[in-house]
């Protein structure tokens, strides 16, 4: 199937300035060709004419979890209803011009399976498999103190049965949950470093896990070619990450000039999702993490100008998760806040161009290797979206849906409203 789409204005993922008046030439799924002038279009089975709008690159979610059915990490879901209502997420995802995401934690195995290989609609999805904690860790999502542990890593839990999450102490327990997690196809790895806010049994300054044990973490992932993706807020746990040879920080949202010193000099990246400058769900959250969110508002804050200042790579992530509408208004709406933030082409950047960096350091572990994510030049998987306006000059654009006319994903259209 060879297709071609003219009059095309063209952001790659890394300009800002846009190729005028393009021929996007794709053959077998893949961009052969973005070329200018006039392109014989009788030797193509479909052409479609973007009308001269602006054509980006699929975009990247780099922070989702699709199978978290709730607003808290524990819901008592078994591991067979999370997996059904992923289904839904993901197709949602991909209809918001999400043709990747990176799951930051969560069964996804069968539903990437399932879209993979063309059964489903959803985006491609690198997956992290099941979050890995430390007892009374952010990903221990025990309901109740009565949940004990039975025997080996068994627990009388359903929400750690349905493996959203895998509890692991020590180096060595540590070290065969992510091999784990690397078995079942995992592109990065999901450690939970310090508190949060969607868990009872873990205050938000706690620092979790031992340096020893994520550099069993961080060694036994760059055994396999892959990277650590690690939650955290604090200074004292994102020093700690960094020593241990985490590569991506997720929220890091207290940052300090210390640290950002140190995450620019180990060229640590940043997902810092706007979960603060918003608003946050609060039901089911206990009152101390409800105090938390103000001194967090204000962490967000500085966290923004030190990503300036030291010029740190930062990916675009919602945490969207839980509420299908609460998804789906995050997902448009941090748009906005990232243009707020970080101005509209690094906003831009942190959900396209970036994102084929970052797949790099999951090496042979990249579970679509065949094309480039991210980006949009030759080689690139036919995966795009055509949009009103301009939003390398103009981020807002991809917070109102409307404006997304046109989502194609491997040579497949999923929208059109041209
Ligand atoms: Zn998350």
């Amino acid at each position: 199937m060879n297709l071609l789409i003219k009059n095309a204005n063209v952001f790659n993922g890394k300009q800002a300035a846009l190729q005028k008046h393009a021929n996007i030439v794709i053959e077998h799924k893949l961009v052969k060709a973005i070329v200018g002038g006039s392109v014989a279009e009788d030797v193509f089975d479909v052409v479609y004419d973007a009308g001269n709008l602006t054509v980006i690159p699929g975009l990247t979610d780099a922070h989702v979890h699709l199978s978290i059915t709730g607003n808290t990490l524990s819901d008592g879901w078994r591991i067979d209803e999370k997996a059904v209502r992923s289904v839904r997420f993901a197709k949602e995802m991909l209809l918001r011009g999400f043709t990747t995401v990176r799951d930051a934690g969560g069964i996804t195995f069968g539903l990437k399976k399932n879209i993979d290989n063309g059964f489903l609609d959803g985006p491609r999805i690198l997956p992290s498999n099941s979050m890995i904690s430390q007892t009374s860790g952010h990903g221990d999502i025990r309901a109740s103190h009565a949940e004990e542990r039975i025997t080996d890593g068994i627990y009388a839990s359903a929400d750690l049965k349905s493996r959203l999450s895998i509890i692991a102490d020590g180096a060595e327990e540590v070290t065969r949950a992510v091999r784990e997690q690397l078995f079942l196809g995992a592109s990065q790895i999901k450690i939970m470093a310090g508190g949060g806010f969607s868990s009872a049994y873990d205050p938000i300054s706690t620092v979790q896990f031992s340096l020893e044990e994520m550099k069993a973490a961080v060694g036994a992932a760059a055994d396999y070619g892959t990277y650590v993706m690690a939650h955290l807020y604090t200074p004292q746990s994102m020093q700690r990450a960094a020593q241990a040879g985490v590569k991506c920080f997720e929220h890091a949202t207290l940052l300090d000039e210390a640290t950002a010193r140190i995450v620019a000099d180990l060229g640590i990246w940043i997902t810092p999702g706007p979960q603060l400058s918003r608003a946050y769900p609060t039901d089911g959250l206990p009152k101390s993490s409800i105090k938390l969110i103000e001194r967090f508002r204000e962490g967000e804050k500085n966290a923004t100008e030190l990503i300036d200042k030291y010029n740190l790579p930062i990916l675009y992530g919602t945490d969207a998760f839980g509420d299908v509408q609460r998804a789906a208004d995050i997902q448009h709406d941090d748009f906005r806040i990232y243009k707020q933030r970080f101005g509209s082409f690094r906003g831009i950047v942190a959900a396209t161009g970036n994102v084929h960096e970052l797949i790099k350091f999951s090496t042979y572990q990249n579970p679509y290797p065949d094309g480039k994510i991210g980006v949009l030049e030759e080689g690139s998987f036919a995966d795009l979206l055509i949009v009103n306006g301009n939003p390398v000059e103009d981020l807002d654009v991809l917070a109102d849906a409307t404006n997304i006319r046109f989502i194609m994903k491997d040579a497949v259209v999923y929208k059109n409203t041209l």
